[in-house]
């Protein structure tokens, strides 16, 4: 049975497979590879993916997106009259992938890898692995995504020996990463990133620009009105990749605006965030004390980096044109797909070895006299091998203590309140010379970059923990629970979301369009919901390819660009 790959990607998911000597993405019910990271809820059913990404534009109060960002969290979003963890969400959209893949491949898909962004702590991880779980899905490993990156650029860059540097930038995450190939090992020598930065952070400075040109208030904006405005920038940067000149359109309250924006300008808008990407890949570097010269290659991958203005800043500071991947939102399905032929052992690919590291230090509190704050004392720091294991011993600052509450935290701040803090063992310490107080520490961190510590005094006791908060840790009974609850949600069926599709894009266009423009598309609105009312699945079917159609030709006349939808076939 066929070992799936998963993107689960902030802005868009993906899922791939290995198949004669090569990973494959598989395309979704609308034809196309990406699957908007998206959820909407219309009459009580469920539609996931392009339907839900057109549903959030005129209804966002009714959709979800976005939220990777919470994975771990305690958030809820609401989608109709009930509330989702960001695990249920992603679960959504693993059910819809694992489906998508099973058509393909016309046999059940019990299995997958799921890629999670290098700088997730234990908790996302877990939380990862668990909507993977309430998906029906076995997740037996975990792949940071610049790690696949690097196997799936190394599967294209053929077998030469060579130091290569990934520059990972998506639509929500930045992902650098120092790799070293030799023979069939490809090892991760550093990673550093950015959680906050990403290509939605030039469609925010854009859309600021804009309403600062036509003094907007941004934050006054209603929801539905800054989702709109968020579009035409994100419309308007991607047209900045083929033009040096780009008109941004809005309608907003007071009709529509438009502004002409020039590479220029977008070099001014982008500066900040291009300086954050410098800092960021000179900390890579330096982990691994090296500079731009020892780099050999460097390769861009995901969206963002199809920006002009991220090219040629990386040329200049790295004294080297980079090579742009030809579909860089696919490198890390397909480097998935390549560690789910690895998994599987298939002939063709099983003596690739692939090393990880631990992406950031851990360590435990210890108090310090002087300032009388907590400080990191290291026990594993970032950049290890995985799997790895440590220990280090302490002892009680006090002689009357009788336990010691070892905290654990993760960072690289020297204060622990400037770290992450991911939990806490208590553990005994028996009375006697500082010899017997001993408490010694054991970091053990898994393949998949989780978590376990165990603490044991000279008394032979001992404490251990995974490090995952117990209110995410669910029991064997609430996750059967919640695994049922995933499934029986009402989901659309492929023809109702190709109905919802259409009709969302009707409602979005007509907001869009102007004059004669916006009377053809209620009038084919209207026309596609007669129809369906018929109930003549072959009536509706024509009569939404010629809605389409014509929806097509006016986004065209209008310069959008729909990359997640296919042709219906
Ligand atoms: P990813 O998470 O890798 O799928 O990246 C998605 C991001 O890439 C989004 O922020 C997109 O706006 C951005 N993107 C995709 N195509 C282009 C393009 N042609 N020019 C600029 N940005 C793009």
């Amino acid at each position: 049975m066929a070992i799936i790959g998963i993107d689960l990607g902030t802005t868009n998911s993906l899922v791939s497979v290995w198949e004669n000597g090569h990973a494959v993405l598989i395309p979704n019910r609308f034809g196309s590879c990406l699957t908007p990271s998206v959820v909407a809820e219309a009459a009580g059913e469920i539609c996931v993916g392009a339907p839900a990404k057109e549903k959030r534009l005129t209804e966002p109060e009714n959709s979800a997106a976005l939220f990777k960002r919470y994975m771990g969290l305690e958030a809820q979003a609401p989608l109709g009259d009930k509330w989702y963890s960001p695990q249920e969400l992603s679960a959504m959209i693993l059910r819809q992938l694992k489906r998508d893949a099973q058509e393909y491949l016309g046999e059940p898909v019990e299995e997958a890898i799921i890629s999670v962004p290098a700088y997730f702590n234990d908790e996302q991880r877990f939380v990862t692995r668990q909507a993977g779980v309430l998906a029906g899905l076995k997740v037996e490993r975990l792949i940071n995504e610049p790690s696949a990156a690097a196997l799936a650029c190394r599967s294209l860059n053929g077998d030469e020996d060579e130091t290569f540097l990934v520059i990972d930038f998506g639509g929500g995450t930045l992902d650098v990463s120092v790799v070293e190939c030799f023979d069939q090992v490809i090892e991760i020598l550093a990673v550093s990133g950015d959680n906050r930065l990403g290509g939605e952070e030039f469609d925010k400075r854009i859309a600021r620009h804009f309403c600062r040109e036509h003094q907007i208030e941004y934050g006054l904006l209603e929801p539905k009105q800054q989702q709109m405005l968020l579009k035409s920038a994100e419309l308007c940067k991607r047209q900045m990749t083929e033009k040096s000149a780009a008109l941004m359109e809005w309608t907003g309250p007071d009709g529509k605006k438009g502004l002409i924006l020039t590479a220029e300008d977008m070099v001014r808008i982008s500066a900040p965030l291009l300086k954050r990407m410098e800092e960021i890949v000179h900390k890579a570097l330096r982990d691994v004390s090296m500079t731009a010269e020892d780099i050999d290659k460097v390769v861009l991958v995901g969206g963002t980096c199809r920006m002009p203005v991220i090219r040629q800043y990386i040329r200049h500071f790295m004294g080297a044109e980079p090579v742009m991947v030809k579909n860089p939102d696919e490198v890390v399905a397909l480097g998935v797909g390549t560690y789910a032929g690895i998994k599987e052992r298939r002939e063709d690919i099983k003596d690739i070895v692939l090393t990880d590291i631990c992406p950031f230090t851990l360590g435990i509190g210890v108090r310090d006299d002087s300032s009388g704050e907590l400080i990191m004392s290291p026990v594993i720091e970032r950049n290890c091998i995985l799997p790895f294991s440590h220990e280090e011993e302490f002892w009680p600052v006090s002689k009357t203590q009788t336990h010691v509450a070892v905290r654990i935290y993760q960072g690289e701040a020297m204060y622990c309140k400037k770290n992450l803090f991911l939990g806490k063992i208590d553990i005994a310490v028996p009375e006697g010379s500082e010899e017997h107080r001993k408490v010694t520490v054991r970091f053990t961190y898994d393949i998949n970059g989780i978590l376990e510590v165990e603490a044991a005094n000279e008394a032979g006791q001992k404490a251990r923990k995974l490090i995952v908060n117990s209110q995410i840790r669910m029991s064997e009974k609430e996750l059967e629970r919640k695994i049922e609850q995933i499934k029986n949600l009402k989901y659309m069926s492929r023809d109702e979301e190709w109905n919802t599709l259409v009709l969302a894009r009707g409602e979005r266009l007509y907001e869009e369009c102007l004059g004669e423009d916006r009377r053809v598309v209620a009038a084919n609105t209207q026309w596609l919901r007669t129809v369906m009312k018929g109930k003549n699945p072959a009536a509706v079917r024509a009569a939404r390819k010629q809605v389409e159609r014509i929806f097509e030709y006016l986004e065209e006349k209008l310069g959008i660009d729909e990359e997640t939808i296919g042709e219906e076939t």
